[in-house]
């Protein structure tokens, strides 16, 4: 197998890893280092200049040169830097391709594969915009992790044995994720996760750049505007500053003049943790949203999470360790450098992709972090008003998944429906992501309300098959959606299709189950008052059950019927059906 580095491509510096010799190590750069600040500049000589050079230009350039434009990517946005324009995708090619050819020169043979993280709340078009991204380098993007799954490999990787359940609170320059996961013996599962894009460590820099400011009369964006030198080389003086408090007491800031130039009388600003800590805890304050939310979704408590894991660069801040400590009632693990542990996962999961013997013993399942579902329109009154979003799979649901939903006509007579599909957690699909349309023909005449069944399935590499039933026909319908899975070959995705299949749980489908609604239905009919409602009861939700694909639920819910059944005095016999009545094909 030819090589597959791991890269974790970060809003202010990106990392590369490879798995060999039985565990993953990082690639240093050709300045000995292995974090590569993702900046781009151009020179006076119209050279690009990619990491530490880029950053070193852009403390007395600042203009020339680009950065954090992470946060665009998948979006139109272009920055004209020495006359030369560039999206977001260029401008991370020009990171990836630095971080190939370290690759190259320390492996000594060409790369063309890679696992490339990503924030596990970015959008479908963020993603592709990634992928694209590798492209451009020549890379093949084999698969795009998340960044916090990423994290929990590392830690996975190195503490097999483990058994507990886990947050990765991970805070990087510009971003914030965190994700709940489950390790089980070299298992991983992750259960949730949650994120804010526009929250990072460089919100605490520009907060004490204000703060400074601030104390000489002046507000950072007019200065911005005015003295972008003052501010390029403040900024630096506080990044540092900053920096320096994660590991003392105290940290003093010079003051360049108006023109950034600092003379040897400049005016020097000094804090301590303290006061740091108050500047900049509005701002700490904002990681309790999504902290709450992951943990909601993983509808767990915040003591039943055994480790908190840091990761990131920022969380070496006093005030967000605090903060998480104080959160959570238990100080934060960091065994792992929370700078590199993003990229050495990358690397764990090359491995897993190579099929590494290292790595044989480990499994990860992975969730959707999005909600995919399709357009309804809702009645209100006399009429109906389109562009409302019915989720079909929910966000934060283990993967491969495949579930279903019950749509119907509006009109009588309606021989059409055309289902629009979408990603994104909005109520409406205007704010949600247009992923394709599935038209359903041949409905047959009748009253509106008639029933169509949409059945997702969505696998590990990011394909969704949509399809659609026709209540009372055989009519079926399928369309397959690779947005999120571009680089697969026809023949990888027709593969990819098929070992969905496995994935349905639809006993619906099966005449077994069929023959025992019919029964209860019956017994509905007969049964006494009080019978009849328990009956109605588990029927409903034996028929919830069996259309929501989830085999847990669905034999609980037979149970539960047969039970109340037999105790309303109505036993069923179920015979032979009993242990092979759920409809798949593996009985
Ligand atoms: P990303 O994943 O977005 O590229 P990183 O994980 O590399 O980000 O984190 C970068 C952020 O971490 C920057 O805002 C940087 O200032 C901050 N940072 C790095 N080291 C420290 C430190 N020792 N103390 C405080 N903040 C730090
Ligand atoms: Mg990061």
């Amino acid at each position: 197998m030819p090589p597959v580095i791991g890269i974790d491509l970060g809003t202010s510096n990106s990392l590369c890893a490879v798995f060999d010799g039985g565990r993953p190590r990082l690639i240093t750069n050709a300045h000995g280092e292995v974090l590569t600040p993702s900046i781009v500049g151009v020179d006076d000589k119209g050279q690009i200049l990619v990491g530490a050079t880029a950053k070193e230009l852009r403390v007395t350039r600042p203009a020339s040169c680009v950065w954090a434009f992470k946060r665009w990517m998948g979006t139109e946005r272009r920055v004209e830097i020495a006359g030369r324009e560039f999206g977001p995708q260029e401008l991370s090619a020009m990171v990836l391709t630095s971080l190939k050819h370290d690759a190259e020169a320390a492996l000594g043979e060409t790369v063309h594969h890679a696992v490339i993280t990503v924030p596990a709340y970015f959008n479908d078009n963020q993603r592709n915009a990634t992928k694209v991204a590798g492209e451009l380098a020549g890379l093949r993007v084999l698969r795009l992790l998340n960044e916090p799954t990423a994290a929990a490999l590392t830690y996975g990787f190195h503490d097999r044995d483990a058994e507990r359940r886990l947050i990765v609170i991970d805070l990087g320059g510009g971003t914030f994720d965190v994700t709940v996961m489950d390790v089980f013996q070299g298992t991983l599962e992750i259960i949730s996760t949650a994120g804010e894009g526009m929250l990072g460590g460089e919100d605490f820099t520009d907060r004490l750049v204000a703060w400074v400011l601030d104390g000489r009369g002046l507000n950072l964006e007019t200065a911005e505007m005015r003295q972008p030198l003052l501010v390029a080389r403040l900024r630096r003086e506080c990044e540092v500053a900053k920096c320096r408090l994660s590991d003392h007491s105290e940290a003093s800031i010079r003051i360049p003049d108006m023109s950034g130039r600092f003379s040897d009388d400049c005016p020097i600003v000094t804090l301590d943790r303290s006061e740091f800590q108050r500047i900049v805890d509005p701002i700490v304050e904002r990681l309790a949203r999504p902290i709450g939310k992951a943990i909601r979704d993983s509808r767990l408590r915040p003591e039943d999470l055994q480790e908190v894991i840091l990761a990131g660069g920022a969380t070496r801040m006093w005030p967000v360790r605090e903060f998480v400590e104080k959160y959570f009632g238990r100080p934060p693990v960091c065994t792992h450098d929370p700078d590199e542990v993003v990229a050495l996962g990358a690397a764990v999961q090359a491995a897993l992709m190579s099929d590494d013997a290292a790595v044989s013993d480990m499994v990860m399942t992975d969730i959707c972090p999005f909600t995919l579902g399709v357009e309804i329109c809702k009645e209100f009154g006399q009429s109906y008003a389109d562009g409302y979003f019915l989720p079909v799979i929910h966000r934060n649901t283990t993967i491969p998944v495949s579930r279903e939903q019950i749509v119907q006509t509006i009109r009588p007579n309606q021989q059409e429906v055309t289902l629009s599909i979408y990603q994104g957690d909005a109520r409406k699909v205007k704010d949600n992501v247009l992923l394709g349309r599935l038209t359903v023909s041949g409905i047959p005449p009748g009253p509106s309300g008639l029933v169509v069944h949409v059945r997702f399935t969505y696998d590990i590499n990011g394909i969704l098959e949509v399809e659609a039933f026709v209540g009372g026909t055989t009519k079926h319908f399928s369309t397959v959606l690779t947005h999120n899975a571009k680089n697969l070959s026809k023949r990888e995705i027709a593969a990819a299709v098929r070992l969905m299949q496995s994935v349905k749980f639809f006993p619906r489908d099966d005449v077994r189950n069929q023959r025992l609604v019919l029964f209860a239905e019956r017994v509905v009919g007969e049964v006494g008052t009080f019978g009849r409602s328990e009956v109605e009861m588990a029927l409903d939700q034996f028929e919830q059950a069996m259309a929501s694909g989830e085999r847990e639920w669905f034999y609980a819910a037979r149970r539960g019927l047969l039970e109340t059944l037999a105790a309303v005095g109505f036993p069923y016999d179920a015979g032979d059906d009993e242990e092979t009545s759920h409809g798949d094909d593996d009985s």
